[in-house]
């Protein structure tokens, strides 16, 4: 019913959109629906719900206001226009670097932005929560083990799952990815599975082959949602958790407790990730509003413009970092330099 609602009145808001926008500019369209979709999941207000701030993080009024504003798919007015980001990116027509301008919605800090790390910071908040929650189903959790594909190719998941995170003993590799970069159809949360049929995906399927082991891309949605696939797989782990941990217990009370479980570790993930995203937002525009003001203004007795260039060789040390990285969305977004509106 509820379900209904929502989808009746994304039809509406997507009747909206001006059809132009729709079909010249698919990036800011998509990010307009993937909004839409996003706020009709059951944790897309986790981050307003006062307990689950108590269990993970509390929200500073700036922090929660930009929250409220990425909610309602608003404006931040704390970012200025036409303030300019430092990483760089190509033109994909005249092949020149361009700078980028920050879009006032945060996509491009949180998404697409290879200087400062953020979109791999989003990312390790969600793994890092993920992987207290597999703990707390009864897994052992590695982090990032070295694995090999047929062709004896490197490869390193996330995580590496093993005990009980298949039904069958299978231990799961892991590649966590978050997904408003207006990249892939909001509507179809897979679609950010199928895009990358041929990279990474693929190189992952032959590990599984050769290892049999099995391929979980933990995919989670604007506001922290994690794909209904592995809320599944999590729900039948700690099911058979609470089954093990108790012989008595009938299978309406192991329902009842997967379901109380898997509630309250999907409601951890997204606020970690509202909190990390918040953070990025924020700390990225001071950073950057400080970057432009120095280089127009100079910065006291300081030479203004060396002053620049060595910030511009710090960013370009957390390029480095971010591009060894093995973030995932970052890297196949980094050569799109119309990504933001
Ligand atoms: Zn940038």
């Amino acid at each position: 019913m509820i379900e209904k609602r929502y989808d009746t009145l994304i039809s509406q808001l997507y009747e909206k959109i001006p059809i132009n926008d729709r079909n010249n500019n698919k990036n800011f369209f998509f990010q307009q629906i993937a909004c839409l979709t996003a706020n009709k999941n059951e944790t897309s207000g986790a981050f307003l719900n006062s307990t689950s701030q108590s269990f993970y993080n509390k929200f500073s009024d700036k922090e929660f206001s930009t929250l409220l504003c990425l909610r309602y798919n608003l404006d931040l007015d704390f970012i200025p226009t036409n303030l300019n980001c430092t990483c760089k990116r190509k033109n994909k027509i005249t092949g020149q670097i361009q700078p980028k301008v920050i879009d006032k919605k945060g996509f491009h800090i949180c998404n697409a932005c290879n200087s400062d790390g953020c979109p791999t910071m989003i990312h390790d908040a969600i793994q890092n929560v993920a992987a207290l929650a597999f703990k707390s189903g009864g897994c052992h959790v590695v982090n990032q083990p070295v694995m090999e594909d047929l062709d004896g190719k490197r490869l390193v998941p996330d995580h590496m799952i093993t005990g009980n995170g298949t039904h069958d003993g299978r231990s799961i590799m892991i590649d966590y990815r978050h997904t408003d970069s207006g990249q892939t159809d909001p509507f179809d949360s897979t679609s950010h599975l199928i895009k990358d049929i041929d990279g990474k995906n693929a190189q992952y399927k032959a590990v599984s082959n050769r290892n049999g082991h099995l391929f979980v891309a933990f995919v989670v949605d604007r506001f922290g949602t994690v794909i209904q696939s592995v809320q599944d797989l999590m729900f039948q782990m700690f099911k058979r958790n609470a089954r093990n941990n108790c012989n008595e217990i009938s299978d309406a009370e192991a329902n009842i407790t997967a379901s109380r479980k898997l509630r309250f570790w999907l409601r951890r993930i997204a606020c970690a990730m509202a909190k990390t995203k918040a953070m990025c937002i924020i700390n990225r525009t001071d950073k950057l509003i400080r970057i432009q003001h120095e280089k127009k203004h100079g910065k006291g007795s300081k030479n203004s413009s060396s002053y620049f260039d060595n910030k511009m060789i710090e960013e370009e040390e957390m390029e480095k970092q971010v591009n060894d990285g093995t973030f995932d969305e970052c890297a196949y977004v980094k050569d799109d330099d119309d990504l933001c509106a």
